[in-house]
């Protein structure tokens, strides 16, 4: 794949207090004093004002950088306008070094100091070239090697998804998150295990779809250690939220446009009884499912009815 116009987008953390308009200054600033290396910074474009635009950008020769709210959430986006070295993996991982290294100085400025955070657990990648990179699943597969090794070294491990977004006649779009939130023993509003304990879980999962003849379906699962939903686990097909040590409660339908929430289903799941709980659900879909159905849809379609009886 030829690509070379990458866009990255880191998203501000929703607790976040800060708009698009307090980075004009610390953009200004960054001109006065060249503050990004490798990149020559020319001007500042405020258009703040505008709903869901481009918010305030930072235009440099090589790229530019903004603020932006475009897709309705405030984020530092990166977008690459120079050709860069090496093949795709390498101008990939450059462009997201480019963009953590800007959103890590944002977050030490005094002017945005304790008003910003980004978000370590996910972000969005955008092919700016419909030409070499149509939004198609041949696309996809081409970037996704590149894109997963960016991945990898942007979360320090390898336990994340990669969804494709947007229709043919839009730009490629990749939303990569992780699967689970850090919470023990680095967050202090952990309840229960999650980036630990999520390697084991998606063995389970993958062990009981091929007990139900589904090896190699895919699953939008997300775990987080409280029910403050930081890897968002409400949007999964498959939510599991920590309640307290080793329990969970079980979240099913949402979808892989991030559009539906799930809803809860079980309160408290030990984890030593998840097979139980998950086995006859995915047994269940493997007999009852639509064509092509995914679990998300399956569950929203057949499950929530009965949840809400059960209510
Ligand atoms: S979801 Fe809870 S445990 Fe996980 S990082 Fe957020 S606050 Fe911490």
């Amino acid at each position: 794949m030829d690509l070379q116009r990458i866009s990255i987008k880191l998203y501000a953390q929703p607790e976040s207090e800060v708009e698009a308009r307090d980075f004009v200054p610390v953009f200004h600033s960054w001109i006065q004093n060249q503050r990004i290396a490798d990149h020559l910074l020319i001007d500042v474009a405020d258009y703040a004002h505008v709903p869901d635009g481009p918010g305030v950008v930072l235009v440099a020769h090589e790229a530019s950088y903004a603020a932006d709210q475009s897709d309705g959430e405030l984020g530092l986006l990166y977008q690459r306008k120079q050709p860069q070295a090496g093949e795709l993996p390498e101008r990939v991982s450059a462009s997201m070094q480019a963009v953590r290294s800007a959103a890590e100085s944002l977050e030490e400025e005094d002017d945005l100091k304790a008003k910003v955070q980004f978000d370590r657990r996910r972000f969005r990648f955008i092919a700016n070239d419909r030409l070499t990179s149509p939004n198609t699943e041949a696309s996809f597969a081409a970037l996704k090697p590149a894109l997963s090794q960016a991945a990898a070294e942007f979360f320090d491990h390898d336990q994340f998804t990669l969804t494709r977004q947007g229709g043919p006649k839009e730009r490629l779009s990749v939303l990569v998150e992780a699967v689970a939130c850090p919470a023990l023993p680095t967050c202090g509003l952990a309840l229960a295990e999650s980036e630990r304990y999520v390697p084991e879980f998606l063995g389970l999962v993958d062990n009981l779809l091929d007990d139900a003849g589904l090896g190699g379906e895919e699953i939008i699962v997300r775990m987080t250690g409280c029910p403050n939903g930081c890897a968002r686990p409400y949007m999964a097909e498959l939510g599991i939220v920590g309640k307290s040590p080793g329990k969970y409660a079980v979240y099913l339908g949402g979808n892989v446009a991030g559009t539906r929430l799930a809803r809860l289903y079980n309160q408290t799941v030990p984890a030593t009884e998840m097979a139980d709980q998950l086995r006859p659900l995915l047994e269940r879909f493997a007999r009852h499912r639509h064509e092509g159905e995914r679990f998300g849809d399956f569950c929203a379609r057949e499950v929530w009815p009965e949840i809400e009886i059960a209510i």
